[in-house]
């Protein structure tokens, strides 16, 4: 739905939807230059016919001279050519560019997600206001994807007026020649008059036109409903999920009665009564005005005409001009109408543009040092997720040793992921400070903060793209590099057996040569995309969740080695693989209760690690 604040002022409308079409522009060049061209030339075009028409019609009742008869032919067949080439080729191009300017908009919404706050994505809240713009373009159809349509009209009915001002002037301003009371209308008060009376009734026209429109938009905001009602069973009655209890409990009669009382558009229906009363009328009376400029308009020009004031030709000049100058006026307020509909609806859209981006404030760039010197402390550090009322994380004091392995470990739902995720800064503590090198995190540029960590979560993703881009995070990459990672990971003999290597496709999504791989596959893929980033920080949640276990022990077994001299930090529930860490972290709801060497963990008899050492005791029995 649109915005429930005030209406927009017109001035405000036409600043709102041009803001907008700037940004359709950034990612659609062209589209509204195109459209721009197309609309005023289709526009001049119109009145160019009149115009010639008039000037051919005044020679033949005129003097009828044969060069000037054919000089106006010609004049008017080559401009009309001239003119109708290029209004086809910007028409096309425009036909072009709206058709692509869909996907061009879907674009801006993704670069927005892609780029915005982490903690923003994660919310309800943003992908709630992405749901109701869709729902605005898609039922109601007013948003971003309704700028180019409304400035083309606008375009189009404001060049369309001043062409036909500009070839009505005259009507105004030529002399009744005759003698009698016609002459009164050389009287400049009664031109004024007529001006006056006829611009009257243009604008009265026009507001109810613009009224009509916007309570038809506010009747498809009432069909909005029965669409989303009429889609979702028509999704429904498409799957086969649900095609076998539809038929064994003839659930289509609910879907059916459901559709039936939800119908806008059909006898009785919301919008039936809206265009039975309130909308029918008032279109029907701005129709009515039109008639009315028109039949005032023939008046003034046919008593000009019989008192000599201008030829015959001149008439149809003069009738044709403000026929189609009063029609576009209608057409100018409805455009007008729309334009300020659709800014309430730009407005819900901006709300979602203006999220701000409030990790990325700092400014300092992080240390580019080789010796991996990269000293992080969590100080006092809480933590709630937006909307939670309890703490995710409650007073964590941590400080990591350059080069150190740590564990961590700790029941479901303990806080270890959202840990993980403050210290590579997805998610600003609320209480606490973390410091990288004595310095508040928050202070660096983010991006540069952001690379010195190489992590794997549990939920990583990888991409329908070349392994080799996979694992490197970009189309160019160091193929030596790459393949190293993955042996790392355990991905070599895999690796070995694909017959384009690197340049093999994860997946099947945009072909058939891709392949698919099983989830510890990925997970190694995934393993091998954080070595080579080679951050100073490696982090694995749970790296080895999805591995068999041997590939598991195998992993473990090699880790040593693959870590180097990087400070790692390994989520793990099986605590037999924190055994070579230097420090375990005991999390408990939300806390540290609990660190220490894995010697001097289990030998805490009383403590947390102790009992979660005895319980998985049987485990590691198997294991070995
Ligand atoms: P662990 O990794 O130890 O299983 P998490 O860090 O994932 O635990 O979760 C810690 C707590 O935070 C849990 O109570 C969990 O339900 C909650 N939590 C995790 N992610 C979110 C989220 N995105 N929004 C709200 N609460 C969350």
């Amino acid at each position: 739905m649109r915005e429930k604040q005030k209406k927009p002022s017109l001035i405000e409308a036409i600043s709102i939807n041009l803001k907008a079409s700037k940004e359709i522009s950034r990612v659609c060049p062209g589209l509204f230059s195109s459209l721009a061209a197309a609309n005023a030339l289709e526009a001049v075009n119109n009145y160019l016919f009149i115009f010639i028409t008039a000037r051919l019609l005044n020679e033949l009742v005129g003097q009828c001279r044969v060069g000037k008869l054919i000089q106006w032919a010609v004049f008017g067949a080559i401009a009309a050519l001239i003119v109708e080439l290029i209004v086809r080729y910007f028409h096309r191009r425009s036909q072009l560019l709206e058709e692509v300017s869909g996907e061009a908009i879907e674009r801006l919404y993704m670069e927005k997600l892609f780029s915005m706050d982490f903690a923003d994505v994660d919310k309800h809240s943003t992908h709630d206001l992405l749901a109701q713009i869709r729902q605005n373009e898609r039922s109601v159809g007013f948003g971003f994807g309704a700028v180019p349509g409304i400035l083309s009209d606008i375009i189009y009915s404001l060049t369309s007026v001043l062409s036909g001002i500009g070839l009505t002037v005259s009507l105004f301003t030529s002399k009744v020649t005759a003698d009698g009371p016609l002459r009164l209308l050389n009287s400049p008060f009664i031109i004024l008059a007529a001006v006056l009376i006829l611009m009257g009734i243009s604008y009265l026209a026009g507001t109810l036109n613009k009224k009509a429109e916007s309570n038809w938009t506010h009747g498809k905001e009432l069909s909005a409903k029965s669409n989303r009602v009429r889609d979702t069973f028509v999704k429904l009655g498409r799957s086969v999920l649900g095609a076998a209890d539809i038929r064994l409990y003839r659930q289509e009669k609910i879907a059916l009665n459901h559709i039936r009382s939800e119908d806008a558009y059909g006898p009785g229906g919301a919008v039936d009564k809206l265009v039975l009363s309130n909308v029918g009328v008032l279109f029907g009376l701005s129709q009515g005005g039109q008639m009315l400029f028109t039949g005032g308009a023939y008046v003034l020009i046919c008593l000009k005409a019989l008192g000599g004031a201008f030829a015959i030709g001149s008439v149809t000049q003069y009738a044709g001009a403000l026929a189609l100058a009063n029609f576009t006026v209608f057409n100018l307020f409805g455009a007008a109408g729309r334009l300020t509909a659709n800014a309430s609806y730009l407005k819900t859209a901006n709300r979602f543009f203006e999220i701000p981006n409030l990790m990325v404030q700092g400014t300092i760039p992080t240390e580019k040092r080789n010796d991996r010197e990269y000293d992080v402390e969590f100080r006092d550090v809480s933590f709630k997720y937006p909307g939670a009322d309890t703490w995710a994380l409650r007073q964590l004091n941590v400080r990591f040793k350059v080069g150190a392995r740590y564990a961590v470990v700790g029941e479901n739902g303990s806080g270890k992921t959202t840990f993980i995720k403050l210290l590579c800064r997805l998610y600003d503590p609320q209480e606490g400070q973390i410091l990288l090198n004595g310095i508040d995190i928050k202070k660096y540029d983010y991006r540069e903060y952001m690379d010195l960590f190489s992590v794997v979560f549990q939920d990583f993703q990888l991409f329908s793209q070349p392994l080799g881009a996979n694992v490197a995070g970009s189309a160019d990459y160091d193929a030596g590099r790459v393949k190293t990672a993955l042996e790392e990971a355990g991905f070599g003999e895999r690796l070995k057996e694909l017959p384009q290597g690197l340049d093999t496709c994860l997946y099947r999504d945009f072909g058939d040569d891709g392949i698919n791989i099983s989830g510890g596959e990925a997970q190694k893929i995934a393993i091998a995309r954080a070595l080579y980033k080679n951050a100073p920080f490696l982090i694995l949640d749970e790296p080895t969740a999805a591995l068999d276990p041997i590939a598991e022990a195998d992993i473990y077994a090699h880790l040593g080695g693959i870590v180097g001299d990087r400070t790692a930090i390994f989520i793990s529930h099986r605590l037999s693989s924190c055994r070579f860490c230097d420090e375990i972290l005991v999390f408990d709801a939300g806390r540290i209760v609990q660190r220490g060497s894995h010697e001097a963990l289990v030998s805490d008899k009383n403590g947390r690690y102790s009992a979660f050492w005895q319980a998985q005791a049987q485990y590691y029995k198997e294991d070995r």
